[in-house]
């Protein structure tokens, strides 16, 4: 039987407020991730904007503005934070850009996507996480394009994509993503082994790839084809 209980993302549909306490709880996290290194000011003003205590069941409520990453159930987390700042800033989204995002997870990245401005694609390999993220997001106001899938093949039917961003850990990078790049698009995806990925950037110029890489990160596996087995 249906049980609101068992679906704390819906249930937080008839709940979610956003008064001075959550905004005050939200340029305190704006504040310590711009002291962690984040300097893009839109990226941070689109972390101010999002509700991210409305992606926390009541019993975690309190942690919705630490820059942690936090179980979503499905053993998938959102992301920390920091994390899902510094891939924005590497990804350095327009306004107007195609985005494409793999792992669409809760959702959390994808609403800082649209908040600067970018038409998001988010796809999700996880049946369960797919169904309640697509019925949640639009309640907050968020409307990406929602695809479910194996995203480490990435979009083919909506290619070619301004921007790719990867938000789990993946053990190689992917062709199929190369190639759904346009010229001057860029890619972000964490590269390593299951426990620990080094975030790297690849930008097509003139029709070929140039490879930056960043710091470590810890992500959950990158699953499917090209991914982890
Ligand atoms: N971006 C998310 C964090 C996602 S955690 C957020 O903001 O909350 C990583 C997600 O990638 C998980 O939901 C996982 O199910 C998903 N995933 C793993 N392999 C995938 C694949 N091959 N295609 C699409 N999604 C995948």
């Amino acid at each position: 039987m249906f049980n609101l209980k068992n679906w704390p993302f819906l249930r937080q549909i008839f709940m979610v407020k956003d008064d001075y306490k959550q905004r005050g709880l939200r340029n305190k996290l704006v504040k310590k991730l711009r002291l962690k290194g984040i300097q893009d000011e839109r990226v941070l003003e689109a972390v101010g904007r999002v509700p991210r205590h409305a992606f926390f069941d009541d019993a975690l409520l309190l942690h919705a503005y630490e820059d942690k990453a936090f179980p979503i159930g499905e053993g998938q987390t959102i992301s920390q934070p920091y994390t899902v700042a510094f891939q924005t800033e590497k990804l350095a989204v327009k306004a107007g850009d195609k985005v494409l995002e793999i792992g669409t997870g809760s959702g959390y990245q994808a609403c800082v996507l649209l908040e600067m401005g970018a038409n998001v694609y988010t796809i999700e390999y996880n049946r369960v996480l797919f169904e309640r993220t697509r019925a949640f997001l639009p309640k907050l106001g968020y409307n990406p394009y929602f695809a479910f899938g194996d995203g480490s093949k990435g979009m083919p039917s909506k290619a070619p994509f301004d921007k790719i961003l990867v938000t789990a850990g993946a053990p190689v990078v992917p062709d199929d993503l190369i190639k759904q790049l346009k010229e001057g698009g860029t890619l972000v995806i964490p590269v390593g082994d299951r426990e620990r990925q080094k975030m790297v950037r690849i930008i097509i110029k003139n029709g070929k790839p140039v490879r930056d890489e960043f710091d470590n990160f810890a992500f959950v596996p990158l699953l499917g084809d090209q991914g982890w087995k």
